[in-house]
């Protein structure tokens, strides 16, 4: 085990499989780049499904082995990890920058999420506990124990590559499970390998950690139809997140699904509201990431009465954001990750002043930074509307009044999170209450993550929560044990 924290980590070409380091043997490539400069960080040879099957392997073959292990023992190794972020900050936070397009500012944000996860997962294995529950047969005691689930697939998104990825592997870790995980594409060091670096030099035992980076078509199906995970834990598209809910429970082999996806995130700001703070909220929320995150603001949805104030200072606000080099301390939008998604939002630019929005605000598109696009009169049927943007594009919506604010909020087949301005709390609770959504936030953005709070959402945005005890629930299996302590009378 090294501690020898002057010397980076190197040798993201290769994978992590069974504790080792080894090639991929798949003649495919994962050619790394620089969002923002095109730079190649690192050449990947993929992995096969023979060694997605060999990660399978050693999961399986180190699960027992851990999950026997004492709590202080398991919690040792994720306050290791804590640690060994702290002295990597830097190292970590440059990775953010260079491979997912992260700005400075939200490269800390997203270490500090990935921080404050680890920590909360180190206290996961002294706070797991079963339950005793009284029997109605005579002599019997009941026990509910809190078991681990064995073996985890996680799959994971290139937005918080870092923080979704850690999000789910430090508290299966932590909880005497193993783990196979699949990065994504544009981020397998921030979204996997340099996280396997840091369990490795926290001593975290050979094959309960597995970094498998393939193609969709070679392995994305075989992770999750394998025999081995009881679990699969998907950050993803909600399209993705179907289709891997199918597999999961319609193949020969039934597992639990936890799925955590798309969202469109309304922002109601009410004719009470501190409208200065609303705007300054509206443009973190909305363009932090460059737009780019499942909670950010996707529609704002505005009472007529503030309507005109609210969009000429949003304007002026807007316009006074640093747009391009990610790596400099005052940038606020950054890059989009690549150029598919370059291409998605020029084509949702187009359609919106097709179907009649008003442009008032654009900017030239630079390589694959895309300034901010403002867009006003905007209705619920638009595709700015109805559609996840994931990317530095707003629509702003009148609302006629509360009650019309609140049916614009809830028009929506994702139910992820949401956001409501007014200077009256109640009517913000009452608003709250209303909206049909995992999470609100009232005089706030949508993008809030705590380590403590549930995290998931409704409708088309998945099934889970993630977080505090209900992440607790979701990587351990329950287990009813009942001991009848006299012979029982049976009628027959
Ligand atoms: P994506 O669905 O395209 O990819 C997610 C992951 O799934 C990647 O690792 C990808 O390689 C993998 N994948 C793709 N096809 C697969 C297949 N057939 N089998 C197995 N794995 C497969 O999503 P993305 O573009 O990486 O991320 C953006 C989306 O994720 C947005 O919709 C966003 O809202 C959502 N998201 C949700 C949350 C949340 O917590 N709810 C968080 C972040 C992102």
């Amino acid at each position: 085990m090294s501690t020898n924290t002057t010397s980076t980590y190197s040798d993201f070409h290769l994978q992590f499989i069974a504790g080792e380091w080894q090639t991929g043997k798949d003649d495919s490539t994962n050619t790394n780049t620089n969002p923002y400069n095109g730079d190649t960080l690192v050449e990947i040879q993929q992995a096969t499904k023979e060694q997605l099957n060999e990660a399978y392997d050693a999961a399986t073959q180190a699960q027992e082995a851990w999950a026997k292990q004492t709590p202080a023992a398991r919690a040792a190794v994720l306050y290791k990890v804590v640690n060994i972020l702290d002295q990597r900050q830097e190292e970590i936070v440059d990775w953010l920058i260079k491979e997912s397009g992260s700005t400075r500012i939200k490269a800390m944000v997203e270490f500090g999420a990935t921080r404050a996860i680890t920590l909360e997962a180190a206290t996961f294995p002294n706070r797991v506990h079963g339950e005793i529950r009284p029997s109605n047969t005579p002599g019997k005691e009941n026990f509910i124990y809190r078991e681990p689930i064995g073996v985890v697939a996680v799959i994971s998104p290139w937005n918080f590559p870092l923080h979704l990825t850690q999000r789910s592997i430090a508290p299966a870790l932590a909880l005497g499970n193993a783990v196979v995980l699949k990065p994504a594409s544009d981020t397998p060091v921030t979204g996997g390998l340099l996280l396997a670096k840091v369990f490795e030099e926290a001593g975290l035992p050979k094959g309960l950690l597995n970094v498998v980076v393939g193609s969709g078509s070679e392995i994305g199906d075989a992770i999750v139809e394998h025999k081995a995970p009881s679990l699969v834990s998907f950050t993803g598209s909600t399209s993705v997140g179907k289709h891997i809910g199918e597999l999961a429970n319609g193949g020969e082999y039934i597992k639990q699904v936890a799925l955590e996806l798309g969202g469109n995130s309304p922002f109601v700001v009410l004719k009470d509201a501190d409208i200065e703070q609303a705007v300054k909220a509206a443009a973190f929320g909305k363009f932090l990431h460059q737009g780019q995150i499942c909670i950010a603001i996707n529609r704002v949805i505005v009472e007529d009465e503030i309507y005109d104030d609210f969009v000429e200072r949003f304007l002026a606000h807007v316009k006074t954001l640093n747009v391009g080099d990610p790596n400099k301390q005052d940038t606020a939008v950054g890059p989009i990750i690549n150029e598919k998604q370059v291409k998605s939002l020029k084509e949702k630019i187009a359609k919106a002043q097709e179907e009649g929005a008003k442009m008032i605000l654009s900017g030239e598109i630079d390589g694959q930074v895309v300034p901010p696009h403002i867009f006003t009169e905007v209705t619920r049927e638009m595709d700015l509307s109805r559609n996840e943007v994931f990317g530095p594009l707003v629509g702003i919506i009148r609302a006629k009044d509360e009650d019309d604010a609140l049916s614009i909020a809830n028009d929506s087949m994702y139910g992820l999170s949401s956001a409501v301005f007014t200077a009256d709390m109640q009517k913000g609770l009452r608003f709250a209450r209303g909206i049909r959504a995992g999470m609100t936030h009232i005089n706030d953005i949508s993008v809030n993550d705590e380590s403590n709070t549930p995290f998931g959402g409704e409708k088309n945005s998945g099934i889970g929560r993630f977080n505090g005890e209900w992440v607790l629930e979701e990587f351990t299996r329950t287990h009813w044990i009942s001991m009848q302590n006299e012979p029982r009378e049976y009628p027959f």
